[in-house]
């Protein structure tokens, strides 16, 4: 075994931020909804686990439910969230209801899914893809990268998700990704935001964790703290590709994740020191 599998092998992610038990329909929750996704988190070895879902679908979302999950599952933390979109048709009734059950969500992820269209998801796999299609490339990213600024702006979120979705096709800059994500990574710093490690970016065309290497760099050099999510859709996604994730956090060095409870983080190690 060499020293990098076994310094993996003592990395415990024991929690998943992203997670969607509602998929993409409301669909209220349940006991039936949402105890699948507990007990697939036990088997998986998770211990604290947040529930994101699509702003838009906020009237799915019944805190008393997830009260009653809570005591029927003491082993396992269950956070109270929302994956708060930019989506332009959707997200005022977002924000407004963001702001109104402020006081009983544990963590808000902030996303950008729209760019100039209103009508599509530049992330929906393949269609999105047109988005890009004859367009300068850079000014997309400028324009994505603005966005994503503008959603740390708001005051409402915890945790910046998939920082550089506007990857997902594959469509790289011609210039070097460090100085266009510069000013967005400090920006998250001075609002002590987080952003999240995902690995939806490996299921996705891309095939590349969110975010990419240089952009985990300087979140680190900056002192951007990290959550560790699946973006799951299903129960059997969660804690998706943890050991390639342990992998990458081994080999720079981050040991620590967030965990937020009514939006105060905690920095958790993952790390077990090893005794051998
Ligand atoms: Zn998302
Ligand atoms: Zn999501």
């Amino acid at each position: 075994m060499s020293a990098d599998q076994l310094s993996t092998t003592n990395y415990q992610l024991f929690s998943d931020y992203h997670t969607h038990p509602q998929g993409h329909r409301v669909q209220r929750y349940t006991s039936g909804l949402l105890q699948p996704w507990i007990d697939s988190a036990t088997k998986f070895g998770l211990t604290d686990i947040a529930f994101t879902d699509h702003d838009r679908y906020h009237a799915g979302v019944d805190f008393d439910e997830i009260d009653r999950l809570r005591e029927r599952n003491p082993q396992l933390r269950v956070r109270a969230g929302i994956e708060l979109d930019n989506d332009p048709i959707h997200s005022e009734a977002g924000r407004k209801w963001v702001e109104k059950h402020w006081a009983k969500l544990d963590f808000v992820l902030g996303s950008v899914h729209f760019l100039s269209r209103a009508d599509q998801m530049f992330d929906s796999v393949p269609a999105g893809a047109e988005q890009f299609e004859g367009h300068d490339v850079d000014a997309i990213y400028a324009d994505y990268f603005r966005r994503v600024r503008e959603m740390a702006a708001t005051g409402l979120v915890d945790c910046l998700a998939h920082l550089d979705l506007v990857k997902i096709h594959g469509h790289r800059p011609r210039s070097e990704i460090g100085p266009i994500v510069n000013e967005t990574l400090d920006f998250i710093r001075a609002r002590d935001l987080a952003i999240e490690l995902s690995t939806a970016g490996w299921r996705k065309p891309v095939n590349e964790l969110y975010p990419g290497d240089r952009i985990i760099e300087l979140a680190i050099e900056k002192g951007i703290p990290f959550t560790i999510a699946s973006d799951a859709h299903s129960q059997v996604q969660l804690g998706d590709s943890y050991p390639r994730l342990a992998q990458k956090m081994a080999a720079y060095g981050i040991r620590r994740v967030g965990i937020y409870d009514k939006h105060q983080r905690v920095l958790r190690n993952v790390c077990v020191e090893s005794v051998l």
